[in-house]
This record gives structure tokens, C-alpha cells and sequence, in this order.
């Protein structure tokens, strides 16, 4: 079906323009002045922000073999709910995507299923790197690395096999950055501590010096070759001055639980805020938006990890890492970015045009006319609820999120992926239209 949505605020790659946006079969037709003889279904949206749709570069969506807390058709729901219309997911399931049959059946499963655009990771073992040469750069986003220990059994600490993927890889490498020989020294400091006696007991065991090491190495590992480096979570203040004098082929994410909640929130979340790394100071916090409006963080990626609530009501040391974040994520960027006086055309640059243009996505990830019409339409002057935890009315599978309880400021009214209306005031629109992605 073609679409033409009347009088809404486009914010395009070149800044923002009121006019109309027409939609014919799957791409932007025209944006701005609609031909009179434009045929589609009319929208009369006065006031609202039409965007792209936003681009999140990492998402664990469990499948396959972690399906209790999340699959591809629920989590992708999920992220269309908040405006998502493309995902990158990680390769730490079970079995972890680390051969090139098993990455080829995890496509097999999104087939049909992903609401959302696609495209999935590989990870780096200690025996794989064969596997890694024949990667092709034009479906695959890049090469996870785990070099401490988080979800699943992925980890890669030997240093000869990380200085070849570093001169060999034909794709992005990706960096979990803790240094795991940090974190083990400071698991031994606090045998058996508790939330009850260590209030910040998350941030003792995965302290801000791990994390400050390894990207200190990274950045020195990174100057062996030109392969592109992209560093995920950042969290500390300290490595965002570190990356200030970093060599042009690296790269940085950062997380909105990290931009939302410090390590002071942890008497009151507990392991409902435990994921790796861990939340740091609320300095650090400040360093990270800042480097975000500075450019030297370019982009902001989820780090969606769902587990059930009944996961994380377990003891400290049983209960897995990670926290989800889809379901309400435009209206909370939007909110958490207006306390800092940051509008949305912001979000826009760190989880579309950014996105798009460091991983150079075929036509998608802004609107411009002949691209595929990804697109989301926003309402500033609504809000949105946050079902409390355990609510069926919850997008995840794992029906919690911190935001629980919570009114965001802004409303997703409606997202199109691929031209297609996927969802509509809280409703999804039939079939899953994603597709997956092309990389020039
Ligand atoms: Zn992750």
C-alpha cells in the first residue's frame, strides 16, 4: 500500500521541514511537495515529527536457543514499538553464531519474523579466524569480541589471536572492552559480598579501571592496521578522554541505561541494573553526554538484553547480566534527552544518520527520496506509560523494564518499515515486513 502523510515536521539529513511525505511501493517517493496526482492512503499527522527509523547497532534477541527470554518476533516487536526499524544482533546465543552455517540459519530464522530490518554479528573464538576471512562486509555488520566474560560462553583474552583479527578481519571488529584479568583480581577481593553489605557491589566486581585498560590496549592494537574498530558500551569518563586521541578508523557506542542510571540507583534496582559492564559514578555519566554532543562518541546502541524476572530476582552471583531496553525507546531518549535540553534531532543523528554512515547501509537510515521508507511518526505533545513489571502489556517476552511504573514524554504513533504501516497507536499491522540489510 502507498501512503501519503500531510503536514509533518521531517527531519531530514539537511535540518527540519514542514511539508508531506509520500510513500509508493516500499520507498520515500517524494518528501516535502507531493504531486497532485499522488495516490496512497492519506495521514493527516499536523504537528507530529516524521523521522527515520532508527538503526540499533546492538541487540541481543536470544535466538537461537535463549528463546524463554526473547526471540526474534517478539524483540523485534518490541524495538518497532519504540521506533526501530533495523537491528544488529549479537552473536552470544547458544549456540553462539561463531561458524558460517550457523550465521546463515540464524537469517534462515529471521525470515518472515523480524519486524525490524537485520543483520547479525559474528563471534571471534580462539579457532575460528578461517571462518572469519570468508566473511562477505556486504551482509555482515562485524566481529563480536568478547574480551571479558558476560552472557554465553564467548571470550577471547589470547593476545596472538587478537593482534591477527586485528590486521586480517574483512569486516568491522567489535569490542566488548573489560580486561578480564581486572575483573577476576577484583572477584577475589569480595569472596562472598552481598547487595546488603556492598551497596554498589556490581561496580566492586566490574570496576571503571577494567574497563579504562582495555580500551588504553585497544586503541594501541588499533593503530597495527586500518581494519575498522568499534568499541560498544562505553561507561567511564576516563575512556571517553582516551578516545579523544583515538586513530579515525575507531569507533564508539554508548547505552541509554548508562546515560539514565549510575551506580547510585544500584540499592534501589539491584540486579535488575546489573549488566556488563557495570553502571559507573554519575561523573562518569556526565563524561558520557558529553562525549556523545561532542562527537567523540558517535553513536548510541541499546544493548537490549532480556531475562526474566525470574532470573534477576536471584542471588547476585546467580542472576545473569543485562537489562532490556526495548519497547519505549524514542519516548525515553526523547525524555531523558530533553532534561539536557537536547531535541529530538539528536537521536536521530546518534541512532540513524550515524549508524548508516559508519557501517554504510544501503539506503536506509535518513529520509531521502528513493531510499526505503523507514520511518517513524512521533508525537511530542503525548506520552507514554511504561506497563509495571510483570505486565502482560509489556513488548518483551521478559515483560519488565527499569522504566517501570514510569510517564515518558512523547508518543511513537506509527512506524513503516520498508514502506510497509507495522504499527499503528499500539497495534502491529501483519506480515513482519524486515528484511535484511545491505552493506555497500
Ligand atoms: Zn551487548
Amino acid at each position: 500500500m502507498n501512503w501519503i502523510l500531510r503536514e509533518v515536521r521531517m527531519l531530514l539529513p539537511e535540518g527540519e521541514r514542514e511539508g508531506d511525505a509520500w510513500i509508493k511501493e516500499g520507498r520515500w517517493q517524494a518528501l516535502g511537495v507531493v504531486p497532485d496526482k499522488a495516490v496512497g492512503k492519506e495521514v493527516r499527522a499536523k504537528g507530529m515529527y516524521l523521522l527515520p527509523g532508527l538503526i540499533d547497532t546492538h541487540v541481543h534477541f536470544r535466538e537461537p536457543g535463549l528463546t524463554h527470554k526473547g526471540n526474534l518476533y517478539t524483540e523485534s516487536r518490541a524495538a518497532l514499538a519504540g521506533g526501530v526499524t533495523t537491528i544488529f544482533d549479537m552473536p552470544n546465543t547458544s549456540p553462539p553464531t561463531t561458524t558460517q552455517e550457523r550465521w546463515e540459519a540464524k537469517m534462515h530464522l529471521a525470515q518472515n519474523r523480524c519486524w525490524t530490518n537485520y543483520a547479525f554479528y559474528f563471534g571471534a573464538t580462539s579457532d575460528n579466524i578461517k571462518e572469519i576471512h570468508r566473511l562477505s562486509p556486504k551482509a555482515v555488520p562485524g566481529v563480536k569480541i568478547f574480551l571479558a566474560s558476560s552472557t554465553g560462553e564467548l571470550l577471547l583474552t589470547d593476545e596472538k589471536i587478537l593482534h591477527r583479527l586485528v590486521r586480517e578481519s574483512p569486516v568491522r571488529l567489535v569490542f566488548h572492552s573489560e580486561k578480564e584479568s581486572l575483573i577476576q583480581a577484583a572477584q577475589r577481593q569480595y569472596p562472598s559480598a552481598t547487595w546488603e553489605k556492598v551497596p554498589d557491589l556490581h561496580y566492586r566486581l566490574r570496576p571503571p579501571e577494567a574497563c579504562i585498560e582495555s580500551t588504553r590496549w585497544l586503541l594501541e592494537l588499533a593503530c597495527e592496521s586500518q581494519v575498522a574498530l568499534h568499541i560498544v558500551h562505553l561507561t567511564t569518563a576516563q575512556e571517553v578522554n582516551l578516545l579523544r586521541h583515538r586513530p579515525a578508523h575507531v569507533s564508539a557506542e554508548t547505552c541509554p541505561v548508562y546515560l539514565t542510571w549510575s551506580k547510585e540507583d544500584f540499592p534501589r534496582y539491584r540486579n535488575f541494573l546489573k549488566c556488563n559492564p557495570s553502571l559507573k559514578r554519575i561523573e562518569d555519566q556526565e563524561m558520557l553526554w558529553r562525549g556523545l554532543e561532542e562527537g567523540v562518541i558517535e553513536v548510541v546502541g541499546t544493548d537490549h538484553a532480556p531475562h526474566t524476572i525470574e532470573e534477576k530476582m536471584r542471588s547476585y552471583y546467580e542472576a545473569p547480566s543485562g537489562v532490556p531496553a526495548h519497547g519505549y525507546l524514542l519516548p525515553w531518549l526523547y525524555t531523558i534527552g530533553q532534561a539536557r535540553g537536547l531535541s529530538l534531532s539528536f537521536w536521530v543523528e546518534k541512532m540513524a544518520h550515524a549508524p548508516a554512515r559508519l557501517w554504510n547501509i544501503q539506503q536506509r537510515g535518513m529520509l531521502r527520496e528513493g531510499f526505503w521508507a523507514d520511518g517513524v511518526l512521533f508525537d511530542a505533545q503525548a506520552s507514554t506509560r511504561v506497563p509495571s513489571v510483570g505486565s502482560a502489556q509489556h513488548y518483551s517476552l521478559c515483560r519488565w523494564s527499569p522504566l517501570a511504573g514510569r510517564t515518558l514524554h512523547g508518543k511513537v504513533q506509527a512506524t513503516w518499515v520498508n514502506g510497509q504501516l507495522s504499527f499503528w497507536d499500539g497495534t502491529f499491522h501483519a506480515p513482519a515486513a524486515g528484511r535484511a540489510v545491505d552493506f555497500a
